[in-house]
């Protein structure tokens, strides 16, 4: 059987890309250049903002490790957790974007240890999986180190 790939959230991120354009999607104000995420696509939160056209813009694919955690405990619901299987430890990411003055929450890939992490370390964002039912492949992001420093052009 094969599962259909589906955002867990449409519009968060870039559904089909391949690794190295995934990108996470936010919107920018066309007035005061606020970009928000999750995104806003009814009105600018910015209050000093007289309000514009809110458009979708990737955001940075990299950013820097603000703080980390490992999740050692079973999730409760509404969180998806098939008691069946074997709860596996996560890590939950909080990056700091800079371009877009903004700080980011997402778990880290599999396979990436705590060891792996340091506040202020590069890491990118790459597509993931958050979990599978019969149908569906429900996708999401993950944070990994990134794997060489970024070019300077
Ligand atoms: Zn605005």
């Amino acid at each position: 059987m094969t599962r259909t790939r589906t955002p867990v959230v449409a519009g968060w991120f870039t559904a089909d890309a391949e690794e190295d354009d995934f990108r996470l999607l936010g919107t920018r104000c066309s007035a005061c250049s606020a970009v928000f995420f999750p995104r806003e696509d009814t009105f600018c939160r910015n209050p000093a903002c007289p309000g514009g056209e809110l458009a979708e813009v990737p955001l940075s694919k990299r950013g820097r490790v603000w703080s980390y955690t490992d999740g050692r405990y079973r999730p409760p619901a509404p969180y998806v957790s098939d008691p069946g299987v074997d709860w596996e430890p996560y890590i939950l990411v909080a990056v700091e974007l800079a371009a877009e003055g903004m700080v980011v929450l997402g778990q880290a890939a599999p396979g990436v240890a705590l060891a792996d992490l340091a506040v202020g370390a590069e890491v990118e964002a790459v597509p993931g999986v958050l979990n599978e039912d019969q149908d569906t492949t429900w996708t999401t992001w993950h944070w990994r180190p990134a794997p060489t420093p970024e070019a300077h052009s």
